[in-house]
């Protein structure tokens, strides 16, 4: 199976890592000619801003839009939330795709940046929040909390779309990895998984 990530710069090699722990394919999208035959997606962390840029020379936006709207899985983290959010403070609304208000850097600078506790799904596990965004508003009855730190909602699923604020592509822990194989193997039914 092959997995797309968008790789125009942040932590798309480590996501690659996990895809191929997990004995799939990654594939690094970096134009529209890297887009056909996947089978799920994967928006990585990194700087938002500069992805958009990126993007303004590329349009590729509007593919990987229609694709996550086909169904397929599709994770993100942390920038990559902030591109797929569909009302984001300080920052504007890139591939709306997920119900959230999402708050750029609310945790303050790059020096605040940490390790914490983390619920995801089922388990518990340290995992780090780089110059991280919060989800700051649930906009609609379709977003299901799926992860926290604290008590803050550090992850949601939407239909199809997983987004985190968190890094667990640094982790690759057991849980993580069993959970994304799942995620990914169960195609366009992963709407009620
Ligand atoms: N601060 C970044 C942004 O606003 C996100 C940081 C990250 O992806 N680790 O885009």
């Amino acid at each position: 199976m092959k997995v797309g990530i968008l790789s125009f710069q942040g932590s798309f090699l480590d996501h690659s890592k996990s895809v191929e722990l997990i004995g799939l394919t990654p594939i690094f999208i970096k134009n529209e000619s890297q887009i056909d035959d996947l089978d799920a997606l994967i928006f990585p962390g990194g700087e938002s801003t500069a992805m958009r840029k990126i993007n303004n020379y590329n349009g590729l936006f509007n593919q990987l839009d229609n694709l996550i709207k086909s169904g397929i899985p599709t994770l993100s983290t942390c920038a990559g939330t902030i591109l797929l959010a569909s009302e984001v403070i300080g920052g504007n609304p890139t591939i709306p795709n997920i119900d959230i208000q999402i708050t750029r850097n609310a945790y303050g600078r790059q020096t605040e940046s940490f390790e914490g506790s983390v619920s995801f799904y089922s388990n518990e596990d340290i995992y780090c929040f780089i110059r991280a965004p919060k989800i700051t508003g649930l906009l609609s009855d379709n977003v299901e909390v799926i992860s926290k730190h604290n008590s803050e909602i550090v992850g949601v699923q939407q239909d199809n779309i997983v987004a985190l604020t968190f890094h667990p592509e640094l982790n690759n822990d057991g849980y993580y990895l069993d959970w994304l194989h799942n995620f990914i193997k169960e195609g366009k039914n992963v709407r009620s998984f």
